[in-house]
């Protein structure tokens, strides 16, 4: 029979003052201190636990109440109720990390979805400068062909019978130097 408060295995110097009943059937008696720390466990565990007053025992020489059944809980049953509570308390916090980190992945894709817009603006850019340029080029070529076409055609007429025979031997020098 249980007749103390106990609290995690641990005897409690307070007189009980409330019988208790866990959802899953635990039962036990508890102080006016420890019924506020079941109350909180009970909201960190979301299990029910239901209290009933024990009267004033201490006042009365005869005890209005009789003491139910009580199952003795062993000592490592309350050590793992923390160590659940705490998990539990630890999963909530990561789920709000979690939550959190989601929110922020979900802004850097964003960030990244106009940043690859904005890389495929300036490739799109670049390759209408490339085309311009090449364009450039080509006309800067036939603006050059057509300025060098006079010379060409003035040298012709004196150096066109010598052109073969320079060409190719110097072209075949040229290999052979090297
Ligand atoms: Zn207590």
């Amino acid at each position: 029979m249980i007749d103390a408060c106990k609290f995690d295995g641990k005897d409690c110097p307070n007189r009980p003052t409330f019988f208790y009943v866990w959802a899953w059937g635990e039962e036990g008696v508890c102080c006016d201190d420890h019924r506020a720390t079941l109350e909180t466990r009970s909201k960190q565990l979301e299990r029910g636990i239901t209290f009933s007053s024990l009267g004033r025992p201490s006042t009365s020489p005869r005890r209005e109440y009789t003491p139910p059944q009580l199952r003795e809980v062993p000592a490592d049953v309350g050590a793992l109720q923390v160590r659940l509570a705490d998990a539990i308390a630890s999963s909530k916090k990561l789920e709000q990390q979690i939550t959190r980190l989601e929110q922020e992945r979900e802004t850097n894709v964003g960030k990244m979805r106009e940043q690859e817009l904005r890389i495929q603006d300036l490739i799109k850019q670049n390759g209408e400068l490339k085309a311009a340029a090449a364009n450039a080029e080509l006309q800067a070529q036939a603006a050059l062909e057509l300025a060098t076409k006079p010379a060409d055609d003035a040298k012709g007429e004196t150096v066109i019978e010598g052109t073969p025979d320079t060409q190719g031997g110097g072209g075949s020098r040229g290999k052979r130097s090297r």
